[in-house]
């Protein structure tokens, strides 16, 4: 396998480029900085919000990913922007490390406080200010839960449609941060094509306003773009400006089974070709049918080696239903064991259980579980499934793949049983495969901690350099987040 390492061939200095920062990294100092800061910043927040209690520390040291929690020092909980001016003044004043935090469910590790300091907690900043039903925006605040989100724009009969699987313990700041995306993105796009304009706190407390509330804006830079997807090291948002749409009203959701993967993967290509663009077009693979089958969450039709999980929605019945002929011909072709839908909600859900449950029956099943969240162009994934037998047979261990075949975002997952078996470097050589096929090492989740290795593989030192001195215009002292994407 061969992958040409575009930063081998640098010219750049990359030692000019680093960022100055005054934080002193040795855990005691920021300690003692970190309480000295706490009692400064109790005369301006209320002493309760101001948290040093280990046991509360803890819920807030850890995220979702496989990396290990780090106790931070302090939590201040933001209920205001004011609290988040108050809190990144008295940190630049201290040098005490700052990370935001709304939901904690990243992947990435981007929301542990790697060196300690303050955690800074924005899950309090919940509401949702205004819905705009002429100029289609909601104003709300970064803590509010993606999915009461969406019920309540749902209610006035609009729609926003990012909808990372996380959606009920995930916040729209933190999908804000890492530009999630979900299965609907295929038809919709990401987090970052609804995000009109935001708040940001910067470090030392000073806000920015950025973006616009109109369609169109082509004045200057385009800032929203840039902190959309920081992960949280270049400002903390205060308020989000969120871009909404009217809700389609017919929705149908169709189950596909085949009889193998790259029959599955033919028929996304067949479906992309006819035309159609259903808002979900998700993916599992023979390891996860017989998953499945094995945790009873969903009964799968005998001979099934891969599943197609999809959702057509239009303004009306006649228009769904055509697209949902066209889907199951394009499926036929590639000789579908059996094609199943559903048009009420609880038939709707019922299809979509397996796919639901997928994670916590992958956990039930092995011993050992790293997921990857590639994406390759939509073209190129059969070779990329094909690439994947070829590493299992090289390492003699699971590889097993779901996700997001309509954007060719898959999760691959790498799973074992044996406790001395290192995924490291099967793992990355699915990054070399990825890479390779034209693709990138995260779809979704982010660099944080996890991949930031890695991140010069895809981008070279070039373009780090320049993203780099981003990060020092925004942050010069490098107290925003630290130890995160480079
Ligand atoms: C079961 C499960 C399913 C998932 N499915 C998906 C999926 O389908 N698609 C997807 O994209 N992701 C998915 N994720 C990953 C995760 O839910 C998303 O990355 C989500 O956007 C994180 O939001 P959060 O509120 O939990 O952020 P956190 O984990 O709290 O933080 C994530 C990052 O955002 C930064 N941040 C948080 N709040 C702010 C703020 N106010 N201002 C600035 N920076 C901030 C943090 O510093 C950190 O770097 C899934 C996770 C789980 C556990």
């Amino acid at each position: 396998m061969q992958y040409n390492q575009r930063n081998r061939d640098s010219t750049y200095d990359q030692g000019r480029h680093e960022i100055r920062a005054s934080v002193n990294f040795d855990r005691k100092k920021i300690r003692k900085a970190s309480l000295e800061m706490a009692l400064a910043l109790a005369r301006e927040i209320p002493e309760h919000r101001v948290i040093d209690d280990p046991d509360v520390l803890e819920g807030l040291a850890g995220d979702e990913s496989h990396l290990a929690p780090v106790l931070p020092d302090i939590a201040v909980r933001v209920e205001a922007a004011e609290d988040v001016i108050a809190t990144l003044k008295a940190a630049e004043r201290f040098s005490v490390p700052v990370t935001p935090r709304s939901g904690g469910t990243g992947k990435a590790g981007g929301a542990i406080p790697i060196y300690g300091g303050v955690v800074l907690d924005t899950s309090r900043m919940h509401r949702i200010l205004d819905i705009d039903r002429i100029n289609l925006t909601a104003l709300v605040e970064p803590g509010c839960i993606t999915g009461v989100f969406q019920a309540t724009v749902e209610q006035e009969g609009l729609f926003f449609p990012p909808d990372p699987n996380s959606l009920e313990t995930c916040c729209l700041g933190g999908n804000v941060a890492h530009n999630a995306g979900g299965p609907r993105a295929f038809k919709y796009g990401v987090t970052r094509e609804y995000v009109r304009g935001l708040d940001a706190v910067l470090m030392g407390g000073r806000m920015l306003n950025v973006g616009c509330n109109t369609v169109k804006s082509v004045a200057g830079y385009d800032l929203t773009r840039l902190l959309t997807g920081s992960e949280g090291t270049l400002g903390v948002f205060t308020m989000l400006r969120l871009a909404l749409i009217p809700k389609p009203p017919e929705v149908a959701t169709l189950l596909a089974c085949f009889s193998d993967e790259i029959a599955a993967s033919r028929a996304v290509s067949r479906i992309i070709d006819l035309g159609l663009v259903p808002r979900v077009l998700e993916f599992m693979d023979e390891v996860l049918v017989e998953t499945i089958r094995k945790s009873g969450a969903s009964s799968v039709p005998e001979g099934t080696g891969a599943l197609l999980l999809a959702e057509m929605d239009g303004p009306s019945e006649t228009i769904v239903e055509t697209d949902v002929l066209k889907f199951a011909d394009a499926c036929e072709a590639e000789q579908a064991v059996e094609i199943l839908m559903a048009r009420h909600v609880g038939e709707r859900k019922a299809l979509w259980s397996a796919r639901r449950t997928l994670t916590d029956a992958v956990k039930a099943r092995f011993n050992h579980k790293i997921a990857e969240d590639i994406v390759v162009p939509r073209r190129r994934a059969p070779e990329l499934l094909q690439g994947l037998r070829d590493l299992h047979l090289q390492y003699g261990v699971t590889f097993a793949s779901y996700g997001h075949a309509g954007d060719g975002n898959y999760h691959v997952n790498v799973l074992w049983e044996d406790d001395d078996w290192h995924p490291e470097p099967a793992v990355e050589d699915v990054f070399r495969l990825v890479l390779n096929l034209g693709g990138s090492i995260t779809g979704e989740h982010g660099i944080g901690i996890a991949k930031k290795k890695y991140l010069p593989w895809e981008k070279g030192n070039d373009q780090i350099a320049i993203q780099r001195d981003l990060k020092r215009v925004f942050d010069p002292t490098g107290l925003l987040n630290p130890g995160k994407i480079f």
